[in-house]
């Protein structure tokens, strides 16, 4: 079996509150204008979707506290259908990137959004995460009434020690298919600037 997809995958993860998706909306417009083909998903659109349609949840905030096997079970499936996707509509050198999370906080404790059920499927040449100074990414999270992430953490002290397992979970993933892990700061004000970096990184691959 191939070590890699004939496109190259970027699978961008971080806290939630982070800044992954607003990083991300720069980083499309970045690679439009620089004439790059790509494909950008959310891994938890899929899960979300399937859950909606079972009735199981109503917002995506509500997979998080699913019984654990159902959220083990939708995490493997939305994986498989976002390369079937893939496979189908992109071509060799175009790029897939996937918005998600390498530790997810859940009813059983902490759990790995990138097991081996999921990124030996995925089969990533980077895991870039995104990261950001703990007392921002809750100022962010205060000020982004759209989602619910008041389980993540209630100090900043309780964030910084999720963030660092998170990066420790993003290695953990990477040593199973060889990924890169690259480490991209998103400051106040800066999700322009950390999408250049993502940017530069990419060409590398
Ligand atoms: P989740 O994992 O829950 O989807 P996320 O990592 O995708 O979270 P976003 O939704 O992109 O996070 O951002 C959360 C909030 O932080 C949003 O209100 C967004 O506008 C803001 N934000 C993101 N990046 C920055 C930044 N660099 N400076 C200031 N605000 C930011
Ligand atoms: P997001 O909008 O990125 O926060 O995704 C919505 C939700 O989907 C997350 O809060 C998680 O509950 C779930 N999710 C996303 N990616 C994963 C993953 N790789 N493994 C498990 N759950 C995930
Ligand atoms: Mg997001």
């Amino acid at each position: 079996m191939s070590m890699r997809h004939r496109f190259k995958v970027v699978i961008v993860t971080g806290v939630p509150g982070v800044g992954k998706t607003t990083v991300l909306q720069h980083l499309s417009r970045i690679l439009g204008e620089s004439g790059i083909s790509f494909t950008l998903v959310n891994l938890g659109d899929y899960m979300y979707e399937a859950a909606r349609r079972e009735g199981l949840v109503e917002n995506r905030d509500e997979l998080r506290r699913l019984n654990h096997r159902q959220q083990l079970e939708l995490q493997g499936l939305a994986a498989q259908i976002i390369i079937e996707q893939a496979s189908k509509t992109l071509s060799d050198q175009d790029l897939l990137i996937i918005d998600t999370h390498a530790l997810v906080k859940t009813t059983v404790g902490l759990w790995p959004g990138l097991p081996e059920h999921v990124v030996s499927v995925l089969k990533p040449d980077i895991i870039v995460v995104i990261e950001a100074s703990p007392e921002e990414v809750m100022a962010r999270q205060a000020s982004d009434t759209s989602r619910y992430r008041r389980d993540i953490a209630s100090s900043p002290k309780e964030l910084k020690d999720f963030m660092s397992m998170a990066r420790i979970a993003a290695l953990a993933s990477a040593t199973k298919t060889g990924s890169a892990v690259a480490v991209v700061w998103n400051p106040q004000g800066g999700a322009e600037e950390a999408a250049r970096r993502i940017a530069d990184i990419i060409r590398h691959i």
